[in-house]
């Protein structure tokens, strides 16, 4: 078994489904336009919005923070979070970029990923392979394999269906007894300080709601100017990765509260008692100034442009630096690494930008960074 067989599972999979959603649903593509423009006027003003989202946390009972380096989001889950703590962790990209979920294990936390994907590589002590798949690159045997070796209760010739009710009885125990739940964010509502999530598992409902604290972060390229926008990014985003309708949509305001008892609010009810949203910049706002750049900070992480590339299907993992892999990640790379590398492997076929939802040039992105990575380099 190998990583031809995996992607190709996961392309004959996938591919197809996107297409039949985009048919059937055709008033996505002219979400996913008005998003284009809502997102561009973000990033054209970046630090206001970051500003008026962070005022808007606030004003939502929350705790909003900047975090200019992974360094800096350390030291700010470090005191929020503190010492001896159980947590659990709905999918994020921006945490693996900051190195959370490490820092917090070697602080002396019990740290678990509970997305599927993310509990198999944690497990597998590997990087994500792909940015909504992390474990594409596992065949069923592999995954049979390594649950077997790990949690045990898992026998030979196990089921697609057994593999993941063993994976649920394990997590269940962990989602109930944590103290903190930390997410991402698919996109931050500037006028209200609302994230979005969107999920299939039920894993970030239970990461944010069961834990006394919520901790989000994200990259301040997931701001959007109003709950509206981030609702068309909730449909668009979906759709696009081939999960339409999302099972679960997440929109937290602050923690949770209630005035039930002579209208006087009170917190917390059921949910979390505090909310911190953590906007990582690591190279985001420079980016927002450059015009071609600027094009690459319009991702939403749909995930598409992995599947219709030639290189990624012949590098996989291999190509980009984690958790950015495949064309978008070949431009993340540079932005927040500063890594012009894995632009240089990108063969201008053109089908990324073809299937981009965003409708961001990828080839030209690349093509500025292969330039400016030989000009470093000169
Ligand atoms: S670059 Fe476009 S296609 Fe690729 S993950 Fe981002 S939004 Fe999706």
């Amino acid at each position: 078994m190998s990583w031809e067989t995996a992607v190709e599972r996961a392309i004959n999979n996938n591919v197809p489904r996107v297409y039949k959603i985009l048919r059937e649903h055709p008033y996505i593509l002219d979400l996913a336009k008005e998003l284009r423009e809502a997102k561009l006027k973000v990033l054209e003003n970046l630090e206001y919005y970051v500003d008026k989202t962070l005022d808007s946390v606030k004003r939502a009972g929350g705790h909003g923070y900047l975090a200019s380096s992974p360094e800096e989001a350390r030291e700010i889950v470090e005191k929020i979070v503190g010492k001896g703590k159980t947590v659990v962790m709905g999918k994020s990209m921006v945490a693996y970029e900051a190195g959370i979920r490490e820092f917090l294990i070697r602080q002396g936390n019990e740290v678990w990923e509970t997305d599927l994907g993310e509990f198999l590589i944690q497990l597998a002590n590997q990087p994500p392979s792909h940015i909504i798949a992390p474990a594409i690159h596992l065949t069923k045997e592999e995954v049979e394999k390594l649950l077997k070796q790990k949690i045990g209760g898992v026998h030979e010739g196990s089921t697609h269906e057994e593999l993941v009710t063993m994976v649920r009885q394990f997590l269940r125990e962990k989602f109930v007894k944590a103290d903190v739940g930390i997410t991402g964010a698919n996109a931050v509502a500037s006028d209200t300080g609302t994230i979005a999530l969107i999920e299939n598992e039920g894993n970030i409902r239970f990461s944010s709601i069961s834990p006394t604290v919520h901790i989000a972060i994200t990259g301040v390229d997931k701001i959007v100017p109003t709950l509206a926008d981030a609702t068309k990014e909730v449909l668009v985003q979906s759709a696009f990765a081939g999960l339409y309708p999302p099972t679960y949509v997440n929109f937290t305001s602050g923690p949770s509260s209630t005035a039930d008892i002579e209208m006087k609010r009170i917190s917390p009810a059921h949910g979390p008692k505090e909310f911190h949203l953590i906007l990582l910049d690591n190279g985001r706002i420079k980016a927002s100034k450059d015009p071609v750049l600027r094009e690459a900070l319009l991702c939403i992480r749909c995930g598409r442009c992995h599947l219709h590339c030639p290189v990624y299907r012949a590098l996989g993992v291999k190509w980009g630096d984690p958790p950015f892999t495949g064309p978008m990640g070949a431009m993340w790379s540079y932005v927040v690494y500063n890594d012009p590398k894995p632009a240089m492997y990108c063969a201008h076929s053109g089908n990324c930008k073809e299937v981009c939802p965003m409708r961001i040039n990828i080839p030209r992105v690349l093509e500025y960074i292969k330039w400016k990575g030989n000009r470093q380099k000169a």
